[in-house]
Protein backbone atom coordinates (compact mmCIF):
# COMPACT_ATOMS: atom_id res chain seq x y z
CA UNK A 1 0.00 0.00 0.00
CA UNK A 2 1.08 3.40 -0.63
CA UNK A 3 0.38 6.44 2.09
CA UNK A 4 0.76 9.93 2.85
CA UNK A 5 3.03 10.20 6.49
CA UNK A 6 3.73 13.67 8.36
CA UNK A 7 7.51 13.19 9.33
CA UNK A 8 7.38 16.20 11.43
CA UNK A 9 5.41 19.09 11.86
CA UNK A 10 4.91 21.87 9.10
CA UNK A 11 6.62 19.56 6.65
CA UNK A 12 5.19 18.60 3.40
CA UNK A 13 3.89 14.85 3.88
CA UNK A 14 5.61 12.26 1.95
CA UNK A 15 4.11 9.41 -0.34
CA UNK A 16 5.58 5.71 1.06
CA UNK A 17 5.25 2.20 0.68
CA UNK A 18 3.74 -0.25 3.36
CA UNK A 19 3.07 -3.67 4.21
CA UNK A 20 -0.68 -3.83 6.07
CA UNK A 21 -0.74 -7.09 8.41
CA UNK A 22 -2.72 -9.87 8.12
CA UNK A 23 -6.60 -9.44 8.77
CA UNK A 24 -6.80 -10.12 12.12
CA UNK A 25 -10.51 -12.30 13.25
CA UNK A 26 -12.51 -9.15 14.08
CA UNK A 27 -10.59 -6.65 11.43
CA UNK A 28 -11.89 -5.71 8.05
CA UNK A 29 -9.14 -4.25 5.33
CA UNK A 30 -10.64 -1.87 2.85
CA UNK A 31 -9.59 -0.47 -0.25
CA UNK A 32 -9.66 3.29 0.24
CA UNK A 33 -11.23 4.74 -2.36
CA UNK A 34 -11.75 8.62 -1.32
CA UNK A 35 -10.36 10.53 1.68
CA UNK A 36 -11.82 14.12 2.49
CA UNK A 37 -8.67 16.46 3.89
CA UNK A 38 -10.24 17.65 7.38
CA UNK A 39 -9.26 20.48 9.75
CA UNK A 40 -8.12 18.11 12.09
CA UNK A 41 -5.42 16.54 9.75
CA UNK A 42 -3.86 20.31 9.43
CA UNK A 43 -4.38 20.62 13.08
CA UNK A 44 -1.97 17.77 13.22
CA UNK A 45 0.43 19.09 10.38
CA UNK A 46 0.73 23.07 11.96
CA UNK A 47 1.33 20.96 15.65
CA UNK A 48 -1.50 22.31 17.09
CA UNK A 49 -2.78 19.03 18.62
CA UNK A 50 0.45 17.53 19.82
CA UNK A 51 -1.45 14.30 21.57
CA UNK A 52 -1.13 12.97 17.92
CA UNK A 53 1.56 11.14 17.75
CA UNK A 54 3.75 11.64 14.63
CA UNK A 55 5.54 10.36 12.13
CA UNK A 56 2.04 8.87 11.35
CA UNK A 57 -0.30 8.75 8.22
CA UNK A 58 -3.17 11.43 8.58
CA UNK A 59 -6.44 11.29 7.18
CA UNK A 60 -9.52 9.48 9.04
CA UNK A 61 -12.47 10.59 6.86
CA UNK A 62 -12.69 7.70 4.08
CA UNK A 63 -14.85 5.53 2.30
CA UNK A 64 -13.75 2.55 0.20
CA UNK A 65 -14.38 -1.04 -0.66
CA UNK A 66 -14.20 -3.93 1.48
CA UNK A 67 -11.42 -6.22 0.52
CA UNK A 68 -11.15 -9.21 2.56
CA UNK A 69 -13.09 -9.70 6.35
CA UNK A 70 -11.15 -11.74 9.09
CA UNK A 71 -13.24 -14.87 10.39
CA UNK A 72 -15.12 -13.18 13.26
CA UNK A 73 -16.93 -10.64 11.31
CA UNK A 74 -20.38 -10.09 10.58
CA UNK A 75 -22.29 -7.45 9.31
CA UNK A 76 -20.24 -6.69 6.44
CA UNK A 77 -18.84 -8.55 3.98
CA UNK A 78 -16.14 -8.38 1.23
CA UNK A 79 -17.19 -5.82 -1.51
CA UNK A 80 -19.36 -4.08 0.26
CA UNK A 81 -19.17 -0.16 0.17
CA UNK A 82 -18.00 1.28 3.54
CA UNK A 83 -17.91 4.48 5.34
CA UNK A 84 -15.00 4.45 7.96
CA UNK A 85 -15.97 5.63 11.33
CA UNK A 86 -13.01 7.40 12.81
CA UNK A 87 -13.96 6.81 16.67
CA UNK A 88 -14.06 3.21 17.81
CA UNK A 89 -16.80 2.03 20.47
CA UNK A 90 -16.63 -1.25 22.95
CA UNK A 91 -20.56 -1.41 22.98
CA UNK A 92 -20.66 -2.54 26.34
CA UNK A 93 -19.65 0.49 28.38
CA UNK A 94 -21.85 3.21 30.06
CA UNK A 95 -21.81 5.64 26.87
CA UNK A 96 -22.26 3.05 24.20
CA UNK A 97 -25.10 1.67 26.23
CA UNK A 98 -26.87 4.90 26.94
CA UNK A 99 -26.21 5.60 23.12
CA UNK A 100 -23.00 8.01 22.68
CA UNK A 101 -20.71 5.34 21.65
CA UNK A 102 -18.69 8.68 19.82
CA UNK A 103 -18.19 8.94 23.63
CA UNK A 104 -16.64 5.34 24.17
CA UNK A 105 -13.31 5.32 25.53
CA UNK A 106 -12.00 2.35 23.74
CA UNK A 107 -8.56 2.99 22.19
CA UNK A 108 -7.79 2.73 18.53
CA UNK A 109 -6.46 -0.96 17.81
CA UNK A 110 -3.17 -0.99 17.95
CA UNK A 111 -2.54 -4.59 15.87
CA UNK A 112 -3.78 -3.01 12.57
CA UNK A 113 -0.68 -0.81 12.58
CA UNK A 114 1.06 -0.73 8.48
CA UNK A 115 4.65 -1.91 8.58
CA UNK A 116 7.60 -1.27 6.85
CA UNK A 117 8.53 -3.39 4.15
CA UNK A 118 10.13 -6.24 5.07
CA UNK A 119 10.26 -4.83 8.76
CA UNK A 120 8.34 -5.28 11.96
CA UNK A 121 8.39 -1.47 12.64
CA UNK A 122 5.09 -0.23 12.30
CA UNK A 123 3.95 3.50 11.37
CA UNK A 124 1.34 5.31 13.31
CA UNK A 125 -2.19 6.49 11.37
CA UNK A 126 -4.50 8.89 12.61
CA UNK A 127 -7.50 8.31 14.68
CA UNK A 128 -6.34 4.12 13.66
CA UNK A 129 -7.50 5.18 10.01
CA UNK A 130 -4.94 6.62 7.86
CA UNK A 131 -7.21 7.44 4.94
CA UNK A 132 -4.33 9.16 3.24
CA UNK A 133 -3.54 5.37 2.32
CA UNK A 134 -4.69 3.07 -0.58
CA UNK A 135 -5.61 0.80 2.12
CA UNK A 136 -6.74 0.24 5.61
CA UNK A 137 -7.09 -2.29 8.14
CA UNK A 138 -9.44 -1.57 10.97
CA UNK A 139 -11.80 -3.43 13.57
CA UNK A 140 -14.94 -3.86 12.07
CA UNK A 141 -17.12 -1.75 14.63
CA UNK A 142 -14.81 0.91 12.57
CA UNK A 143 -17.09 0.48 9.07
CA UNK A 144 -20.39 1.13 7.98
CA UNK A 145 -21.67 -0.42 5.05
CA UNK A 146 -23.74 1.99 2.75
CA UNK A 147 -25.89 1.44 -0.72
CA UNK A 148 -23.91 0.76 -3.56
CA UNK A 149 -25.10 4.11 -5.69
CA UNK A 150 -23.47 6.16 -3.19
CA UNK A 151 -20.52 8.22 -4.64
CA UNK A 152 -17.70 7.91 -3.24
CA UNK A 153 -16.38 11.48 -2.44
CA UNK A 154 -19.63 12.38 -0.69
CA UNK A 155 -19.73 9.13 0.89
CA UNK A 156 -15.90 9.90 2.72
CA UNK A 157 -17.13 13.28 3.70
CA UNK A 158 -20.02 11.67 5.80
CA UNK A 159 -17.27 9.73 7.66
CA UNK A 160 -16.12 13.28 9.83
CA UNK A 161 -17.04 16.38 8.93
CA UNK A 162 -20.68 16.02 7.67
CA UNK A 163 -21.77 14.03 10.32
CA UNK A 164 -19.59 16.13 13.07
CA UNK A 165 -21.63 19.82 11.55
CA UNK A 166 -24.57 18.31 10.72
CA UNK A 167 -24.77 15.59 14.57
CA UNK A 168 -23.94 18.82 16.51
CA UNK A 169 -27.72 20.41 15.48
CA UNK A 170 -29.52 17.31 14.93
CA UNK A 171 -28.05 15.42 17.81
CA UNK A 172 -26.01 17.51 20.32
CA UNK A 173 -28.52 20.91 20.44
CA UNK A 174 -31.24 19.05 18.89
CA UNK A 175 -32.67 22.32 17.39
CA UNK A 176 -36.09 22.67 17.58
CA UNK A 177 -38.28 23.78 14.21
CA UNK A 178 -38.39 27.30 14.12
CA UNK A 179 -35.94 28.21 16.37
CA UNK A 180 -32.97 30.98 15.59
CA UNK A 181 -29.47 29.86 15.31
CA UNK A 182 -26.20 31.31 14.56
CA UNK A 183 -23.27 29.22 12.95
CA UNK A 184 -19.40 30.79 13.32
CA UNK A 185 -17.29 29.50 11.21
CA UNK A 186 -18.22 28.79 7.66
CA UNK A 187 -15.25 25.53 7.11
CA UNK A 188 -16.20 22.05 6.03
CA UNK A 189 -17.87 21.52 9.30
CA UNK A 190 -19.82 25.11 9.83
CA UNK A 191 -21.63 24.96 6.60
CA UNK A 192 -22.60 21.09 7.98
CA UNK A 193 -23.90 22.86 11.06
CA UNK A 194 -25.88 25.37 8.87
CA UNK A 195 -27.51 22.67 6.88
CA UNK A 196 -28.01 20.53 10.13
CA UNK A 197 -30.06 23.69 11.10
CA UNK A 198 -31.77 23.98 8.08
CA UNK A 199 -33.17 20.34 8.05
CA UNK A 200 -34.04 20.82 11.70
CA UNK A 201 -36.25 23.29 10.44
CA UNK A 202 -34.59 26.18 12.11
CA UNK A 203 -35.03 30.41 10.87
CA UNK A 204 -33.29 32.42 10.92
CA UNK A 205 -30.00 30.84 10.15
CA UNK A 206 -27.25 33.14 10.54
CA UNK A 207 -23.54 32.76 9.22
CA UNK A 208 -20.77 34.03 10.35
CA UNK A 209 -17.22 34.77 9.26
CA UNK A 210 -14.44 36.88 7.83
CA UNK A 211 -14.35 35.71 4.42
CA UNK A 212 -16.94 37.16 2.15
CA UNK A 213 -16.42 33.58 -0.25
CA UNK A 214 -17.19 31.76 3.00
CA UNK A 215 -20.69 33.29 3.35
CA UNK A 216 -22.15 32.93 -0.23
CA UNK A 217 -21.53 29.36 0.44
CA UNK A 218 -23.30 29.33 3.73
CA UNK A 219 -26.41 30.99 1.92
CA UNK A 220 -26.34 27.41 -0.56
CA UNK A 221 -26.35 25.28 2.40
CA UNK A 222 -29.44 26.67 4.41
CA UNK A 223 -27.97 30.38 5.82
CA UNK A 224 -30.98 33.21 6.00
CA UNK A 225 -28.24 35.26 7.00
CA UNK A 226 -24.84 36.27 6.96
CA UNK A 227 -22.56 38.58 9.15
CA UNK A 228 -19.06 39.27 8.57
CA UNK A 229 -17.53 39.91 11.62
CA UNK A 230 -14.22 41.82 10.22
CA UNK A 231 -17.12 44.12 9.05
CA UNK A 232 -19.56 44.81 11.92
CA UNK A 233 -20.26 43.40 15.44
CA UNK A 234 -21.47 40.49 15.17
CA UNK A 235 -23.11 39.67 18.62
CA UNK A 236 -24.80 43.34 18.16
CA UNK A 237 -26.17 42.15 14.32
CA UNK A 238 -26.92 38.56 16.09
CA UNK A 239 -29.07 40.22 18.45
CA UNK A 240 -30.78 42.47 15.81
CA UNK A 241 -31.48 39.65 13.24
CA UNK A 242 -32.61 37.63 15.94
CA UNK A 243 -35.39 39.97 17.04
CA UNK A 244 -33.59 41.47 20.01
CA UNK A 245 -32.67 38.78 22.58
CA UNK A 246 -30.26 36.29 20.77
CA UNK A 247 -31.01 33.05 19.24
CA UNK A 248 -31.60 29.77 20.60
CA UNK A 249 -28.72 27.73 19.49
CA UNK A 250 -25.35 29.63 18.73
CA UNK A 251 -22.30 26.90 17.37
CA UNK A 252 -18.90 27.54 17.44
CA UNK A 253 -17.24 25.87 13.95
CA UNK A 254 -14.01 27.47 14.03
CA UNK A 255 -11.65 25.80 16.82
CA UNK A 256 -9.12 28.68 16.63
CA UNK A 257 -9.09 31.44 19.31
CA UNK A 258 -11.37 32.05 22.11
CA UNK A 259 -12.90 35.24 21.08
CA UNK A 260 -15.34 33.96 18.66
CA UNK A 261 -16.69 30.99 21.25
CA UNK A 262 -17.00 34.11 23.36
CA UNK A 263 -19.06 35.88 21.01
CA UNK A 264 -21.36 32.41 20.43
CA UNK A 265 -21.66 32.83 24.30
CA UNK A 266 -23.06 36.54 24.51
CA UNK A 267 -25.48 36.45 21.23
CA UNK A 268 -27.23 33.13 22.75
CA UNK A 269 -30.16 34.31 24.33
CA UNK A 270 -31.40 33.40 27.86
CA UNK A 271 -32.24 29.20 28.47
CA UNK A 272 -30.62 29.01 25.13
CA UNK A 273 -27.77 26.29 24.22
CA UNK A 274 -23.81 27.32 22.68
CA UNK A 275 -22.48 24.77 20.97
CA UNK A 276 -18.56 24.33 21.37
CA UNK A 277 -18.06 22.10 17.41
CA UNK A 278 -14.23 23.48 16.78
CA UNK A 279 -11.75 21.37 17.42
CA UNK A 280 -9.18 24.32 19.40
CA UNK A 281 -5.68 23.73 19.14
CA UNK A 282 -4.67 22.27 22.65
CA UNK A 283 -3.99 24.60 25.79
CA UNK A 284 -6.22 27.56 24.25
CA UNK A 285 -7.31 29.38 27.19
CA UNK A 286 -10.67 30.74 27.74
CA UNK A 287 -11.36 33.74 30.00
CA UNK A 288 -15.02 33.80 30.52
CA UNK A 289 -17.19 36.11 32.43
CA UNK A 290 -19.06 34.47 34.92
CA UNK A 291 -22.06 36.66 35.54
CA UNK A 292 -22.31 35.52 31.49
CA UNK A 293 -24.57 32.17 31.95
CA UNK A 294 -26.30 33.50 34.84
CA UNK A 295 -29.36 33.48 32.45
CA UNK A 296 -29.71 29.99 32.46
CA UNK A 297 -27.53 28.84 29.39
CA UNK A 298 -26.30 25.78 28.20
CA UNK A 299 -22.36 25.47 26.73
CA UNK A 300 -21.98 21.84 25.50
CA UNK A 301 -19.02 21.15 23.18
CA UNK A 302 -20.22 18.44 20.55
CA UNK A 303 -18.03 15.42 19.59
CA UNK A 304 -18.42 13.85 16.58
CA UNK A 305 -22.15 15.66 16.22
CA UNK A 306 -23.01 13.01 19.11
CA UNK A 307 -22.93 10.08 16.67
CA UNK A 308 -24.11 6.84 15.98
CA UNK A 309 -22.31 5.75 13.06
CA UNK A 310 -24.70 2.69 12.15
CA UNK A 311 -27.44 4.52 12.59
CA UNK A 312 -26.41 8.05 11.53
CA UNK A 313 -24.54 7.74 8.29
CA UNK A 314 -27.40 5.88 6.70
CA UNK A 315 -29.86 8.75 7.82
CA UNK A 316 -26.99 11.32 6.13
CA UNK A 317 -27.17 9.21 2.92
CA UNK A 318 -30.89 9.42 2.76
CA UNK A 319 -31.55 13.08 3.74
CA UNK A 320 -28.55 13.36 0.56
CA UNK A 321 -30.60 10.96 -1.97
CA UNK A 322 -33.87 13.17 -1.04
CA UNK A 323 -32.20 16.30 -1.79
CA UNK A 324 -32.20 17.91 1.64
CA UNK A 325 -28.46 17.15 2.13
CA UNK A 326 -26.05 19.45 0.09
CA UNK A 327 -23.04 17.30 -0.17
CA UNK A 328 -21.78 17.92 -4.05
CA UNK A 329 -21.03 21.41 -3.42
CA UNK A 330 -18.87 20.73 -0.63
CA UNK A 331 -16.74 18.66 -2.94
CA UNK A 332 -14.69 21.36 -3.64
CA UNK A 333 -11.82 20.09 -5.52
CA UNK A 334 -10.15 16.05 -6.02
CA UNK A 335 -6.84 15.40 -5.84
CA UNK A 336 -4.85 12.63 -6.52
CA UNK A 337 -2.57 11.28 -3.05
CA UNK A 338 0.56 12.74 -4.52
CA UNK A 339 -1.80 16.10 -4.38
CA UNK A 340 -2.09 15.91 -0.59
CA UNK A 341 0.24 18.76 0.52
CA UNK A 342 -1.41 20.75 -2.46
CA UNK A 343 -4.96 19.96 -1.04
CA UNK A 344 -3.83 21.34 2.55
CA UNK A 345 -2.21 24.90 0.49
CA UNK A 346 -5.49 25.37 -0.63
CA UNK A 347 -7.70 24.14 2.71
CA UNK A 348 -4.90 26.70 4.70
CA UNK A 349 -5.62 29.41 2.26
CA UNK A 350 -9.71 28.97 3.18
CA UNK A 351 -10.41 28.60 -0.50
CA UNK A 352 -12.30 25.34 -0.21
CA UNK A 353 -14.97 23.75 1.88
CA UNK A 354 -13.70 20.05 1.26
CA UNK A 355 -11.29 18.70 -0.78
CA UNK A 356 -11.22 15.16 -1.42
CA UNK A 357 -8.34 13.08 -2.53
CA UNK A 358 -9.29 10.04 -4.88
CA UNK A 359 -7.51 7.01 -5.69
CA UNK A 360 -7.88 4.47 -8.46
ZN1 LIG B 1 -12.16 15.45 10.61
ZN1 LIG C 1 -17.95 1.67 24.84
Amino acid sequence: MKAAVLYEINTPLKIEEFDLPDTGPNQVRVRIIASGVCHSDWHVVKGDWPHIPIPSILGHEGAGIVEEVGSQVSGVREGDHVILSWKRSCGYCEMCQKGFPTLCELPPDTSTLPRFPGEQRTMEKMAGLGTFGTHALVPQDAVVSIDKDMPFAQAALIGCGVMTGVGAAINTAQVQQGSSVAVFGCGGVGLNCIQGAAIAGAEPIIAVDVRDNKLEMAKRFGATDTVNASKEDAVARIQELSGGPGVHYAFEAIGVTGEPFLQAIQCTRRRGITVFVGHAPEGTPVALDARMLMHEKTVIGSYYGSARPHVDFSRLIRLYKAGKLNLDELVTRTYPLEGVNEAFEALGRGEVARSVLMFD
